[in-house]
């Protein structure tokens, strides 16, 4: 009986910190994504494709990861500001880390900053983050059944990225199932088919995110 007010507690204070994280990002005029897969999906691979199909905007980097900055080294490679988390083992990121990560970064000059969460499906659905958009990862090889053993997290995105599809000749991951999946747990996500690998079906998913952007400093007007 004990339990459960310690954890509505640990919850609520992330999302105190969370709030404030959204206040910074809408005074410096900044989108910020929250990104969201399993290990391998390709959340790296989309952060790259993202920056190189916004150009000229100005995007900066979260990296979260369990220990390593390689995917933030692969990140600077593209020339944006980028940021590793550690969490030292945990798997997923929170309010906090995010806020000491936007300490480093040029928050007034960016018009987006993506965040690539520890590859989790789980525990990142419960940590808000203070983002303006939660975006979940999927690809091909993991299977058409992600929604159904993952729900939260599909149920609250505002947008499911589907990569890999270049692979569909190979695999029997059914694409209608997986959209019915979607839609009937979250009706109102975006859903979009890439391939990270050759490009297909990038513009889409860029257009989407321009949405977003060119509102103008603190005219960010989407999400809850
Ligand atoms: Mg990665
Ligand atoms: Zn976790």
């Amino acid at each position: 009986m004990r339990q459960i007010p310690v954890i509505e507690n640990v919850l609520s204070a992330n999302d105190a910190i969370a709030l404030e994280n959204r206040e910074r990002f809408d005074r410096a005029g900044v989108v910020v994504v929250n990104l969201m897969a399993s290990p391998g999906a390709g959340k790296t691979s989309l952060v790259l494709r993202t920056i190189e199909a916004l150009r000229p905007l100005r995007v900066g980097v979260v990296e979260g990861d369990v220990a390593s900055r390689v995917d933030a080294d692969r990140v600077a490679g593209a020339g944006v500001p980028v940021v590793q988390i550690n969490t030292g083992g945990g798997c997923h990121l929170d309010a906090p880390m995010l806020r000491a990560a936007i300490q480093e970064l040029p928050l007034a000059q960016l018009d987006l900053l993506l965040v690539e969460n520890v590859g989790n499906l789980i525990c990142p659905a419960a940590f808000r983050l203070g983002e303006h958009l939660q975006v979940v990862i999927a690809s091909l090889p993991e299977g058409d059944d992600k929604p159904l053993k993952y729900p939260a997290l599909f149920a609250q995105a505002d947008a499911v990225v589907v990569n890999k599809i270049d692979l569909a000749p190979h695999l029997d991951f059914d694409r209608q199932a997986f959209r019915r999946l979607v839609t009937g747990l979250n009706p109102r996500a975006a859903l979009f088919e890439l391939s990270c690998r050759t490009g297909e079906g990038l513009s889409d998913w860029a257009a989407w995110l321009r949405r977003f952007l060119n509102r103008g400093t603190g005219g960010v007007g989407h999400v809850e």
